[in-house]
């Protein structure tokens, strides 16, 4: 299905009691691409996400997934569907080990010989964390738990992964290493959607991109057109 319409998403609005953060916000995402959404702080990216996971209702408008409406997939099934978010600040289990933290990626496919297997593939993908694996995850490093989340996620074995911030906090070297292995699981057939703020980065590594301001898509592009973009190079990325 490498370049049909996965996510679908029209008219969404989005809001927190009386206050509307997103406004008829209209994105698409084809399966096996990286899609990116940059915006300033607060400009609604997070609560995009939570909306695509099912954490946040909908007030209007239409998402669909694969062509199924999310309206009607609750969000414990959307990750059984594929759906699965990698939620800003990492928030991993801090008092449970990193072992432990992988297995509960995987809390709705139950300890099978599979999921043994994709555990392997994670410590693989990972060494640190196999390193770790008996260490409480509160005492890894920022990057190593950004890792760490990203591998709980892969345990629940997403089509569609949704990341929050990857690079948030992270030395240049490590973002480095989290943007590597994004390119990688592309390369294994997993659809990334990217939120950053960190905009210079994660449009160079994007198929396409959005540009979110204040809770509306002001533009959207290839990588290439964006990072080229008079707007875009001004606001985001400080030239
Ligand atoms: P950040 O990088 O800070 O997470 P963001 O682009 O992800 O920024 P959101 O976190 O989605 O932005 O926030 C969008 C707007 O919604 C902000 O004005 C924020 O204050 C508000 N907001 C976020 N969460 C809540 C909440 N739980 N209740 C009320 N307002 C909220």
């Amino acid at each position: 299905h490498q370049g049909q319409e996965m996510l679908s998403i029209k008219g969404l609005v989005t809001s927190y009691g009386q206050i509307e953060v997103l406004h008829e916000v209209d994105i698409s995402i084809k399966t096996g691409e990286i899609v990116s959404l940059v915006g300033a702080n607060g400009a609604g990216k997070s609560t995009l996400l939570m909306t695509i996971s099912g954490l946040q209702p909908t007030d209007k408008g239409q998402m669909l997934f694969e062509g199924e409406d999310l309206a009607k997939i609750p969000a414990d099934k959307r990750v059984a569907r594929g759906i699965v978010q990698v939620p800003e600040g990492r928030q991993v289990f801090k008092d449970l080990s990193v072992h432990d933290n992988l297995l509960l990626g995987a809390y709705t496919r139950g300890k099978t010989p599979e999921v043994m297997e994709d555990l392997e593939k994670i410590y693989g993908k990972f060494p640190i964390l196999r390193q770790k694996r008996h260490n409480l995850a509160g005492e890894l490093s920022g990057g190593q738990q950004q890792m760490l989340a990203m591998g709980r996620a892969l345990m629940a074995r997403p089509r569609l992964l949704l990341l929050d911030e990857p690079s948030m906090g992270l030395a240049p070297l490590i973002v480095e290493e989290i943007f590597q292995t994004i390119r990688e699981l592309k390369d294994e057939g997993i659809t990334v959607f990217l939120v950053e703020q960190n905009a210079s980065q994660a449009l160079a590594l994007a198929d396409r991109g959005y540009v979110l301001e204040t809770g509306e898509v002001v533009l959207s592009g290839t990588g290439k057109e964006l990072l080229s973009n008079e707007k875009v190079r001004e606001a985001y990325l400080g030239m």
